[in-house]
């Protein structure tokens, strides 16, 4: 039910956004998307990262002008988002989440889907995504994830499974869908969490729980075939059997060389960094640590950007910062804020490139979450006397006073910021306003939903 509403909201959206002053003949030449996903990042963890950075909880460059700050409904397919309802119990937040993959579905195909599906709807039927039309058009399309190449998050750009766990044929899907020309992540199956290469003996693992142990004692994990290429995958990538196009990169100066000059661009570039995902993890003290042996999400992000812009009418790009997502699951606050860091370096790394490279009339970018996770508020939050207590900022470098109520997924609005071409059709996009939220995090508590990205999305192209 809920599915067909969207679609005729959608309908009616894309008719009165058509009628808008924006005239055609306006339009720059070409025209760019850039979307930024944080996995997993809500108002609180956007703002404790501001505030931890920068001293102030708004101080990053994109939460003030030119940008605009809306925020995003992102309930599951069962689910519905209700602000005088949403705030009538503490626990409300927890039920009706979104997972990754039913999210970056809703993004990428403007419809909702059962958690775990991608590019598929509630009926298992094939859905088209915003990629592959704007292939279809002459547009170059690419994702860059911190974590797995063939994750959910980047799974959605071109990826049609039933089960977000079927990443080899996430990967082998998007590889060949003639969509993408660029595909950057970890997962690569010769070195494991810690970014340290593995025996050959690793290679026949299989399941995401398999791990081995090293000479020196020390326990590997290995994720050989899940959110990557296959055994059989990986040997032909080793033997240069790629899709026609395709170049394949794994260390990092690779990355930086072709993120520095646009003349090293390949047509077409696969990349998977030497490492699991390109944090350490360490949950229990509570620590990540950058893997020096991976290229940074800015570096990936600028080489992604080259390789794209070679494309004449323009290209679609989604970034993920992918493990913000896991710090929140295991509460791991001064971890995330790692991640985070991460991300807004490589937000700060784009915006530059597209004000030397490109500019805002043809480029919009977008800054979200699929959703948020860990429902982080203040300490005392739940208590009836100071119910709804925000995450409490403690200025630059200092950790805020803080409470995870959970370890999975919530029900909460997640922040959009936007900036460049026709960013002002987000207006016409908005279906409700919470003003409670609202003035918890001083904005007008406006919320779009996750299936109208795709609207504006292909407007700049003119699909
Ligand atoms: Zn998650």
């Amino acid at each position: 039910m809920n599915r067909y509403i969207s679609l005729i909201l959608a309908f009616v959206s894309i008719v009165s956004a058509l009628s808008l002053p924006v005239q055609a003949q306006q339009r720059a030449k070409k025209s760019n998307v850039i979307l930024f996903i944080a996995d997993g990042a809500g108002f609180a963890t956007f703002s404790a990262a501001a505030d931890y950075q920068t001293g102030s909880p708004t101080g990053l460059p994109y939460m003030s002008k030119p940008w605009n700050l809306y925020s995003c409904s992102t309930y599951s397919i069962d689910g519905e988002y209700e602000p005088e309802e949403m705030w009538s119990s503490f626990k409300k937040q927890l039920s009706n989440a979104t997972d990754s993959a039913a999210a970056a579905t809703a993004i990428n195909t403007g419809v909702k889907t059962d958690n775990g599906s991608l590019g598929m709807d509630d009926d298992q039927e094939w859905l088209e995504t915003f990629a592959e039309m704007a292939a279809k058009k002459g547009f170059a399309c690419g994702s860059v994830t911190s974590v797995q190449v063939a994750h959910a998050t980047p799974g959605g750009v071109a990826g049609h499974v039933d089960s977000r766990r079927e990443g080899s044929r996430i990967f082998e899907q998007s590889l060949n869908s003639g969509a993408l020309s660029v595909m950057i992540g970890c997962g690569h199956p010769q070195y494991d969490r810690q970014g340290a290469l593995t025996t050959g003996d690793a290679l026949s693992r299989k399941s995401s729980d398999d791990y081995y142990f090293s000479a020196d004692g020390k326990k590997h994990y290995l994720e050989y075939n899940v959110f990557g290429p296959s055994k059989r995958q990986w040997e032909k990538i080793q033997k240069g059997e790629l899709p026609e196009g395709w170049e394949f990169i794994e260390a990092r100066e690779d990355f930086q060389r072709i993120a520095k000059d646009p003349g090293e661009a390949p047509k077409k570039l696969l990349g998977i960094a030497r490492s699991h995902v390109s944090f350490t993890y360490d949950d229990r003290n509570k620590q990540r640590q950058v893997i020096p042996t991976v290229p940074t999400l800015a570096e990936a992000s600028l080489a992604a950007l080259n390789v794209l812009n070679q494309n004449r009418k323009g290209f679609y790009l989604m970034i993920e910062g992918g493990a913000v997502d896991t710090c929140n699951h295991t509460n791991n606050l001064p971890g995330m804020l790692v991640e985070m860091r991460e991300f807004n370096a490589a937000i700060a790394a784009v915006c530059d490139w597209v004000e030397k490279n490109s500019s805002w009339e043809e480029t919009l970018v977008i800054i979200t979450s699929d959703h948020e996770t860990g429902a982080l508020w203040g300490p005392n939050a739940d208590k009836s006397d100071s119910l709804f207590q925000t995450i409490q900022f403690n200025g630059k470098g200092v950790l805020p006073t803080y409470k995870y109520y959970y370890g999975n997924h919530t029900n909460q609005l997640v922040p959009v910021y936007v900036r460049g071409k026709d960013a002002s059709l987000f207006e016409k996009c908005i279906r409700g306003t919470d003003p409670f939220f609202g003035k918890l995090w001083n904005y007008d508590g406006r919320y779009i939903d996750n299936t109208d990205f795709i609207q504006v999305m292909t407007y700049v192209m003119g699909l």
